[in-house]
């Protein structure tokens, strides 16, 4: 299959436009100028099942839903398209709109590693122990976009790409060098594999060089969103023996794998790419947000780990959704998610224990929602930090939050892990 991708504006050119219920096609039109859509021809061909439109989950993975803009703004918006104004007088409002909706990163400053009072550009470090990497060309786009996905306000803004991306590969070396005690640089984006392979090997070259790096990791959707880039991709094969190489250099190489649903692992091509990537030695391991209506069932996440494990990978974390969206519409109540969690792992092998989950991740914290437990008559959540950054010292410890069935998030993560409270004082 050779790739072909659509934007808001090529979508309405192809069948599947026409196809799409009239609702459906009037929220199309309304959303995809506020928020960045790109889906491709494995997508549209292989993975949504169109009689289910609009219920089918990865439909809804992929296009914007009415719930992520607040009643009002969509219903306004709805009205100017009504009227027929043009793209160009509309755009006022949908600026003002796309606005409200930007992500807020509350801490990010705190990331940013610098040397010598300066940012290292294009590197995020919220953990001791791992480097982020974001060079330039990484940041830009993915194979499709998800509609959940809190990045969007980068794929088309070059200001924003250029503060947060670097591009001399050899930048971030004297950090690395300087900071040995960091084992793990994860490349990352939007998706590092839309990158030719050379062009990849440009940027992991030199981390290769240095001796306290002992693992690549690299997260990507491209198994769920284009498993052809690993199979009949031009350089399907350049692409595999990059991750020989990496390897050859000493380095473990992990492949986190972003998968949502399990439709995404069940049809030939996958289990084609999963199999040539496990044959040079790559570890890949699952990960993914818990995402209303998309996955949010016991039976959703049995089989999502039950496709995992058939086929060799290894699940790992199972996300709550980030919350940068102010609608939170992708969100379910935490207790929900426990629910979903422990119910689908008590229906499954022991190997899908590996996974950990729900967990919040956050610019700062990355936080395990372990529990309920009832002390003197209340109930309470069980919060475990799995990790966070040094300065707070909250890794290892564990919170208790008050229980409400209807809760959807946690509170401020990083003061309550930095508060030097016990369990005794909160309680
Ligand atoms: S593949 Fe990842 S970075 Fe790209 S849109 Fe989806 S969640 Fe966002």
């Amino acid at each position: 299959m050779i790739f072909k991708s659509f934007n808001n504006k090529s979508f309405k050119h192809t069948d599947y436009y026409t196809r799409l219920p009239e609702e459906e096609r009037e929220i199309f039109d309304v959303l995809s100028s506020v928020f960045h859509f790109k889906v491709n021809n494995y997508v549209l061909e292989h993975l949504i099942h169109w009689d289910n439109v609009p219920q089918d989950p990865i439909y809804k993975l992929v296009f914007p839903r009415k719930e992520m803009l607040s009643a009002l703004d969509y219903e306004k918006l709805r009205q100017l398209f009504k009227i027929g104004l043009d793209e160009k007088t509309r755009n006022n409002f949908v600026q003002a709109v796309k606005k409200k909706m930007y992500p807020e990163v509350k801490h990010a400053e705190t990331g940013f590693p610098k040397m010598d009072d300066k940012i290292i550009t294009g590197a995020y470090r919220n953990f001791p122990t791992i480097l982020n990497l974001f060079p330039d060309p990484m940041v830009k786009t993915c194979h499709a976009y998800c509609s959940y996905c809190f990045r969007w306000v980068a794929f088309d803004n070059i200001e924003a790409q250029k503060k947060t991306a670097y591009r001399d590969p050899n930048d971030p070396v004297a950090y690395l060098k300087a900071n040995p005690e960091i084992t793990d640089v994860l490349f990352t984006g939007a998706d590092p594999l839309v990158l030719k392979a050379e062009t990849l090997k440009k940027y992991i070259d030199p981390v290769l060089e240095i001796e306290s790096v002992q693992v690549i990791r690299i997260n990507s959707k491209a198994l769920g969103w284009w498993p052809y880039r690993f199979t009949t991709d031009k350089d399907a094969d350049a692409l595999l023996e990059l991750f020989e190489y990496i390897q050859s250099k000493g380095k473990h190489l992990n492949f986190s794998a972003h998968f949502t649903h399990s439709r995404e692992l069940e049809n030939e091509v996958v289990k084609e790419a999963i199999q040539r990537i496990k044959q040079t030695g790559t570890v890949i391991r699952c990960q993914g947000p818990l995402v209303k209506g998309i996955n949010d069932t016991v039976e959703d996440l049995v089989l999502l780990w039950r496709e995992q494990i058939a086929k060799g990978l290894v699940p790992y974390y199972l996300f709550v959704e980030a919350d940068h969206n102010p609608e939170s519409c992708f969100r379910i109540p935490l207790a929900k998610a426990l629910h979903i969690f422990q119910e689908a792992q008590k229906r499954t092998t022991g190997l899908a224990r590996t996974v950990r989950g729900p967990v919040f991740m956050n610019d700062l914290n990355r936080v395990l929602l372990d529990g309920v437990t009832e002390v003197n008559g209340e109930k309470y959540f069980v919060l475990k930090s799995l990790q966070s950054p040094p300065e707070t010292d909250g890794e290892g410890k564990i919170k208790l939050i008050p229980f409400d069935d209807q809760i959807k998030d946690a509170g401020n993560l990083f003061e309550l892990f930095k508060e030097d409270r016990s369990l005794v004082d909160i309680l």
